[in-house]
């Protein structure tokens, strides 16, 4: 069973000849197929708390245990290079603004994850192999007919959902989702909460999700609230689909 356990982690960052604190004492955890939603106003902290989760930054201190079938790692820990293999291998990571790589179209920027890290072209039957998972997660979001488009050819709404199967293609045992439908309207901002909520629980990912869109906390696991680097659990909802 996979489970996310962060156990009192600070994280500082330099400011002048001083340091702000960003993250102050943080307690979260959250396990495989559940989802741990994180609201607060601006500056408090959520997105450091994610990068800090991801491995993008190390806490000052704390513990941030992840574990999966093959063990339990403490991703605060970690060195760079140790982390960026356990990035690729096990974590998805979405962010506000959909970073997709113009030059690709939708299926290949699925694909190139797979081939991350690797010195060579993988032979044809993995490239195969690759396609397909690839196809099956643009299926999953909705857009297998547009797997041959540019991002520049798609909607905000599609990229996000490009973004969302993106992140799933190395089936990630722990999910990082950053402001996703701060671009959206509500009715694409919704059908993007609904997919994040099918996929979460479809792929068992534990899953950490930062929104400012209060209309769907109640379908969560639990919801924690940060005010100045300090999470506070909000309340806890039984799993409601
Ligand atoms: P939120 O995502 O809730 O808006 P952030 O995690 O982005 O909050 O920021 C929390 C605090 O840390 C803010 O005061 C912000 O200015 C500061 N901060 C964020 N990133 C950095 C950084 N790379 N260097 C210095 N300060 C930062
Ligand atoms: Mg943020």
């Amino acid at each position: 069973m996979t489970a996310l356990t962060v156990g009192n982690v600070t994280l500082t960052y330099p400011d002048g000849s001083d340091r702000v604190t960003a993250l102050n004492r943080v307690d979260l955890s959250v396990r495989g197929g559940e989802i741990a939603a994180i609201t607060g106003p601006s500056g408090s902290g959520k997105s450091s708390l994610l990068a800090t989760v991801a491995t993008l930054i190390r806490p000052d201190s704390g513990r941030i245990l992840l574990e999966t079938a093959s063990g339990t790692i403490d991703l605060a820990t970690l060195s760079r290079r140790a982390a960026a293999g356990v990035r690729r291998a096990g974590i998805g990571i979405v962010f506000q603004q959909s970073n997709l790589i113009p030059a690709l179209t939708a299926v290949e920027q699925l694909e190139v994850m797979s081939h991350l890290g690797r010195r060579r072209l993988p032979a044809p039957a993995m490239r195969r192999r690759t396609r397909s998972r690839a196809m099956e997660l643009l299926e999953a979001v909705g857009l297998a007919d547009q797997y041959a488009k540019h991002p520049a050819q798609l909607s905000g709404g599609q990229r996000q959902r490009v973004n969302i199967a993106r992140a799933l293609m190395n089936d990630p045992t722990l999910l990082v989702i950053d402001e996703p439908t701060s671009a959206l309207d509500t009715e694409r901002g919704s059908a993007i909460i609904d997919l994040i909520l099918d996929m979460s629980r479809t792929h068992r990912a534990a899953t950490l999700l930062v929104t400012h869109d209060h209309t769907h906390l109640h379908r969560m696991n639990a919801v924690y609230t940060m005010t100045d680097g300090v999470l506070t659990p909000a309340h806890t909802a039984t799993a409601a689909a």
